[in-house]
This record gives C-alpha cells, structure tokens and sequence, in this order.
C-alpha cells in the first residue's frame, strides 16, 4: 500500500492593520488545513515513521501521549487509514474526553498509566509488545524520521521568506524546519516559540535529532505559565486573532506562536519589507477541552 498523505498546503497572507502599518508582510502556512482534526505538523511526523513500518510489515503502532495528545489522535487515524492496529499509553488516571473518544473511534486501544510507569516507555513498549510486530512511536513522535516529514514543510513553501515561526513541544517540527532551511542553503531565520516552560531544554532535544540548535531563534517568553495554562490576554488575543481573520487558532500551540509573532511586530523586532511565514500547525481538538473559555 503507498501512503496517500494529503500535503501542499495552501499559504495565506494575512491582512491586517499592524502589519500593513508596520509594512512586515505576515503569511500563514495552512497545515491545520491538511485535516479536518488531526494536527499537520503531527501528520508530517507520521509519515516516514508509517512508510518504514510499512516496508518492516509491522502490524501495529505503539504510542504515548497525554489525555489531550494531537499525537494519539493523529497516530489512531493513520492506523485506521494504513491498516495498522494502534495502541495508546495515555499518562494519568482513566478519564473521558473527545479527544480519546476519537481516538477509541479510529481503532486505538488506550490504555491509562500512572505517571511513575509512565516515564519509562520503553519498558511498557517492551513488557506489552514485540519488535517483530509492533512499532515504537515515541511521545509526540520525537524522532529523526519525524524531522524529515517537516522538512517537507519547507520545500513546500511558495518563495523564500526572511523569517519562519512555529510553536514547539517537543521541537520536532522546528527542527524539521531548520534542517529543511539548512539543506536548501535559504538565509531564512527560523524561529521556535516552546509553549512549554523553561523551552531552554529544547536546544539539547534538536541537537539530538541532529540540528545545530544555534540555527534556531528560541523565544522562551511566551509559554504564559506552561504548558496548557492562558491568561486572559492571551484569550483576547487568540479571540481577536480568529474574528479578524477567520483562521481558528487555540491557546495550547498556535495561539501562544501567533501572540510571540505578533508581539515581536509590535516591538519594531522586524525591518519594513521583511516576510515573514508562520506554520499554522493545527491542533484545533485543542479547543475542545476549553470551549466554556469562549
Ligand atoms: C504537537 C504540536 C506542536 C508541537 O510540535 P513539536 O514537533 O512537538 O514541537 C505544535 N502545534 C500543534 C498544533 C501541535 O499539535
């Protein structure tokens, strides 16, 4: 079976006020657009993790993530889509939500863990499955294999940009990112906004998937108090963001990056005339488990 992944996503330029005052030409990367509820950056990982497990003739994916992981949800759908059976470690104490609805749905079979077995996935892949059947897909797909399908990210893009954002958790797409920037010898800066707290971490995790993480531009700041966790204003923000452009972003990942974007325009940070591409990487099931906020 070939992978039929759905990719070439549209790039939209955003007219807006600031930016039209500020003359920095602001264009967004429609991956959220890949699918209708799985993440595009997440997506894009699977996709040589899916074409080796394919070529192995590995019958099922083993994979980890929290009770609102866009990882889980997008490895289930793959699974129903490539013929793989999946199965998800899901961190914490048994509970509902849509997102493991969906995932249920597709196929996977969740299985609840305290956090002290947890940490060690390697240990619960191994006591649960065997190597000749079933594959490791680490939390949020962490892995090299991942960084090639966003490196595609890149290739894809219509014209060379000063500038390229996106908001990271792992670092696996930046890193995608940047080699893929790298590789094609382009002078854009790439940026990565970490919505975790203390993103400093980050910089170890990219130079392990084999990326000089001084070729990155790590803006630590914009986390508002970790991950998952919002202020009012970044709701305001991500509010007047979706009502003035019509693109539905979330507090989780894409509202903290496109907050950073726009906070840094409003500092002067870019010169009149720069371009600047902002990865829109999904990740709207996001939402789901903050709809009353709204
Ligand atoms: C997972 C995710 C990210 C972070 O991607 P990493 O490769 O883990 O850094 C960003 N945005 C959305 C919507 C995501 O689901």
């Amino acid at each position: 079976m070939s992978l039929d992944f759905h990719f070439n996503s549209p790039v939209e330029v955003l007219d807006l006020p600031l930016l039209r005052e500020r003359k920095v030409q602001v264009s967004v990367k429609r991956d959220d657009l890949i699918h209708p509820f799985i993440s595009g950056n997440k997506w894009r990982k699977l996709k040589y993790i899916l074409m080796q497990a394919l070529e192995d003739r590995k019958k099922t994916l083993v994979t980890f993530g929290g009770a609102w992981s866009n990882h889980l949800l997008a490895t289930a759908c793959a699974g129903a889509k490539f013929g793989f059976k999946t199965h998800g470690f899901v961190r914490g104490e048994m509970v509902s939500n849509p997102v493991l609805s969906m995932c249920r749905l597709y196929g996977m079979k969740l299985q609840f863990v305290d956090r002290a077995s947890y940490r060690d996935k390697e240990m619960l892949y191994e006591q649960n499955f065997s190597v000749q059947d079933a594959v490791y897909i680490g939390e949020g797909g962490f892995s090299v294999d991942a960084t090639l399908g966003c490196k595609e990210i890149v290739q894809e893009l219509p014209q060379e940009y000063e500038h390229i954002f996106v908001a990271s958790g792992t670092g696996t797409t930046v890193a995608g990112l940047a080699t893929g920037v790298f590789e094609q010898n382009l002078s854009t800066r790439v940026h990565s906004i970490p919505v975790l707290k203390g993103g400093d971490f980050l910089k170890s995790d990219v130079q392990s998937l084999g990326v000089n993480p001084e070729n990155i531009t790590f803006h630590t700041n914009y986390h508002f108090g970790g991950y998952a966790k919002y202020t009012a204003e970044l709701l305001a923000f991500v509010t007047d963001f979706v009502q003035n452009t019509g693109i539905m972003i979330e507090p989780t990942y894409t509202g903290k990056a496109f907050y950073a974007l726009f906070d840094l325009v409003k500092q002067d940070y870019f010169v009149p005339g720069d371009q600047v591409v902002i990865i829109h990487t999904g990740g709207l099931t996001g939402f789901l488990g903050m709809y009353d906020k709204f």
